[in-house]
């Protein structure tokens, strides 16, 4: 079942409570709440063919491949946010939980695994660290404590200005302490080993940024939501879009594909709904952006309402690192080939620092294509291991992502090319890239050598046609100590318009599907926060 009509073929009907600009995590849970709790009528405007922003699935001829879900915490039985989850799509999401080790780290040849349940992981650290027992206990004490500050520091989130003035300082104290140093800086009080370091701060690629450039509240929040292990929505990632969409229908709401909004209409000052590009407008009394901070402020306010505060602040903490990703499909099964839900975390050595600086420096990605310098980070998923109902869907093949981080300046030369159409040499560079990022696949799954049948390279062009981020970033805005120094709400400075999914707390899906639940408190009150998180 297809999310949403077509904007190419029919127009919204009627009148809308609320507006939604994308159908991200964040947009359609927003959405859902209002209409759940409230029975808003929210339209929700998506410009991609397909909804669900990075929950999206896509396919070619006999594969499909999730393109932003690769795991999940915390939503198997009994979990914080199986909850919220189950709220939200009336309970039609099922999980599949991955193999008990859900990521498998490699520093070079040395291979560290990620093992479920709390106990089971310090336990599994401690028999890789002889001699650091102490500090791998104070790391996951540590991981939890920052993890449970964010709460009140997200709902400082949903305060309008004035609470905010008055009780923000408060209500983001406890987190601050963390999250205004960076991981590496805490990591270093318990510990000077950089291998146990460089293992514990491996799933960075979850928020985008190395260990001396994090802030330990995002990590502590990635390393906390896994440590019970990963799960996998049944179905795969579409399912997620496809579960909320009828609770949002339900309520009169309406999902559009292929909406591009060009631009927020104020008139008195006052959000009161969106010019497409087509140039017709949509109104409603309230406005939701889940087109990421820098989108709302820079390319969807009209200049006449510009906050240069706001874009400073924005331009400070900066965007998240772009990436490449080479989609693999095989005409073999998961089994034939050996293939399971195990993530593997590729890296040259311990250094995540170095390696990742370098990439920053590269003005193009010449470095990488020789192939005696290794990617920062190579990251591997399997699709088609983690869905339960793959083999039933795509008998007999099986799918690979395989994700590395990678600038959008190597690409800026064909910004203003058009997507398939971007010409020989880019088709060339992508051609190596995809060279390079099978050595290293091959090098950690030799059976897949002589196997692939099909391979397909996004790349920050990809991302930044597909879900319109400028640069192709991973996650929105940086998770540096600068991004929870800036005073973000939901609630904006213009009257009516609110912003949600992954910029307003942290990226994850879990992270933007809060963003969504923020936001509707910021516009009707803590009910629908307060039933969503109820066991
Ligand atoms: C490669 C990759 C792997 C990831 N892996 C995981 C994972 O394993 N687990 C996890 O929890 N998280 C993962 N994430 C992160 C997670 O997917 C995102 O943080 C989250 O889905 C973001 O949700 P969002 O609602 O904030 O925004 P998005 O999903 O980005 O949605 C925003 C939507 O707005 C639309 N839009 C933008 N501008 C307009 C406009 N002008 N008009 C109409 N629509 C517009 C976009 O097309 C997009 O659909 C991954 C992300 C990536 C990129």
């Amino acid at each position: 079942m297809d999310v949403g009509l077509s904007y190419k073929q029919k127009r919204p009907d009627g009148a809308f409570d609320a507006i939604v600009i994308g159908s991200g995590m964040g947009g359609l849970t927003a959405a859902a709440a209002l209409a759940k709790q409230w029975k808003k009528r929210v339209l929700v405007l998506e410009r991609h063919y397909t909804a669900g922003g990075f929950t999206h699935a896509f396919t070619r001829p006999g594969y499909e491949w999730d393109v932003g879900v690769h795991y999940i915490g915390q939503v198997g039985p009994g979990g914080a946010l199986r909850a919220p989850y189950d709220w939200l799509t009336d309970g039609a999401l099922d999980w599949a939980k991955l193999p008990d080790v859900y990521d498998r780290v490699y520093l070079g040849d040395r291979a560290y695994d990620y093992v479920s349940g709390t106990k089971r992981f310090i336990q599994q650290m401690k028999s890789y660290f002889p001699g650091e027992e102490a500090a791998i206990e104070k790391y996951v004490a540590l991981v939890k404590s920052a993890a449970r500050s964010g709460t009140t520091f997200a709902v400082d989130r949903t305060l309008p200005k004035l609470a905010s003035r008055l009780l923000g300082p408060l209500l983001r104290a406890p987190q601050m302490r963390y999250a205004s140093r960076t991981t590496r800086e805490v990591l270093m009080e318990l510990t000077r080993n950089e291998e146990l370091i460089a293992v514990l701060t491996a799933q960075f690629g979850d928020y985008g940024l190395p260990p001396s450039k994090s802030s330990f509240a995002i990590h502590a929040m990635v390393a906390a939501h896994y440590l019970g292990g990963g799960y996998f929505p049944v179905g795969g990632a579409s399912a997620i879009a496809r579960s909320v969409a009828p609770v949002i229908e339900r309520a009169g709401g309406q999902i559009f594909i292929n909406a591009d909004v060009k631009e927020i209409i104020i008139e008195d000052g006052r959000a009161v709904g969106v010019r497409m590009a087509d140039e017709r407008e949509l109104r409603a009394k309230i406005i939701i952006s889940d087109a990421g901070a820098v989108n709302t402020y820079e390319r969807l306010l009209p200049r006449s309402h510009e906050d240069k505060g706001v874009e400073r602040a924005l331009a400070r903490v900066g965007s998240s690192v772009s990436y490449v990703c080479l989609y693999l499909g095989m005409k073999h099964t998961d089994s034939e080939l050996g293939l399971t839900g195990t993530n593997m975390w590729i890296y040259p050595d311990h250094d995540h620092d170095g390696n990742f600086a370098r990439l920053m420096s590269e003005p193009s990605a010449d470095a990488y294509l020789d192939g005696k310098t290794q990617l920062p980070l190579v990251y591997i998923s399997f699709p088609s291991a983690k869905d339960p109902t793959w083999k039933d869907r795509h008998p007999g093949r099986a799918t690979v992502d395989v994700i590395a981080p990678a600038r959008y300046e190597w690409f800026a030369a064909w910004e203003k090319t058009r997507w398939k159409k971007r010409g020989a040499d880019y088709d060339a560079l992508k051609a190596k890239l995809t060279e390079r990022i099978l050595d290293v696949t091959f090098a950690k799954l030799p059976q897949l050598r002589g196997k692939i049948d099909f391979a397909e390279l996004s790349t920050p062009l990809t991302t930044k046609h597909f879900a319109g981020y400028e640069k192709g970033e991973l996650y929105g805005l940086d998770h540096s100590p600068e991004r929870y120094r800036m005073k973000m709400r939901a609630e904006t400075e213009i009257p009516g318009l609110y912003l949600t999914g992954q910029d307003l707390v942290s990226c994850g899906v879990s992270g933007a599907m809060f963003g969504g639940l923020l936001t509707a408190t910021a516009i009707a009150g803590p009910r629908a926060l307060i039933a969503a998180m109820r066991r």
